[in-house]
């Protein structure tokens, strides 16, 4: 109620700006938007090679070493409008804004493939209780929301976020992997759920696939039968 309230005296008197050109009216618009290079993703995510059934889908040398199966980024992360509009998604005034223009960049790549995920359920990576409590919202969440609409497929809360992880931005690679380990499970409601499904989990950015991955072995682990990430940004 009180954000609300406070994001309409904001929006009163700072109306909305495009974050990279200033016009008026989005976070950012529809003309900076169309700016920005899609990623080819017509080869495994992993190794590059184009030995696949489906875009993003990772290959079978990639796959004995990876729970996750298929991987889809809308841009690359240096990509100066995406770096940039990212780094604002954390924050309250940009969110939701920034959750349909993400969402608008991810259905643009998607339009470019055969996949059409027709069977699959939506998911995102949680954030642990003191985070959630200090933002007041999860980012990702907001974005699977609005893709869950676009592309018509249910959204749920399947994994809840039971230890406090650092930054991973910050870590190499094996130590993003054992940071994020054991740092997800599955909610209660949702074992019965996730039992034979198909299920994409929403990221903001991949770059070494850890947690997109530790999330992938926790719910292979509780019955499901195959995970995709969708990421708006991937990182090289
Ligand atoms: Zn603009
Ligand atoms: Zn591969």
């Amino acid at each position: 109620m009180y954000q609300k309230f406070f994001d309409k005296i904001v929006s009163l008197f700072f109306p909305r700006r495009c974050v990279i050109c200033s016009k008026e009216g989005e976070i950012f618009c529809k003309d900076c938007l169309a700016l920005v290079t899609l990623l080819d993703n017509s080869c495994c995510p992993g190794c590059g090679s184009y030995k696949i059934n489906l875009p993003g889908e990772f290959c079978s040398i990639c796959k004995k070493e990876l729970h996750l199966d298929g991987l889809i980024s809308a841009a690359p992360y240096n990509d100066p409008l995406i770096k940039k509009t990212i780094s604002l998604f954390k924050y309250p005034p940009f969110a939701k804004d920034l959750a349909k223009s993400f969402a608008f960049l991810i259905i643009s790549q998607l339009r470019l493939q055969n996949n059409k995920f027709g069977e699959f359920i939506l998911s995102y990576i949680p954030l642990d209780r003191a985070s959630l409590r200090r933002r007041g919202f999860n980012q990702s969440k907001l974005l699977v929301q609005e893709l869950g609409k676009e592309l018509n497929l249910p959204v749920y809360t399947l994994l809840e976020k039971i230890k406090k992880t650092k930054p991973q931005k910050n870590l190499n690679k094996e130590e993003r992997k054992e940071n994020v380990q054991n740092a997800f499970c599955v909610v209660e409601d949702a074992k019965e759920l996730v039992q034979n499904k198909k299920i994409i989990i929403v990221d903001d950015v991949y770059t070494t696939g850890a947690t997109l991955n530790e999330a992938a072995r926790v719910l292979k682990q509780a019955g499901a039968k195959k995970i995709w990430g969708i990421t708006i940004a991937r990182e090289f």
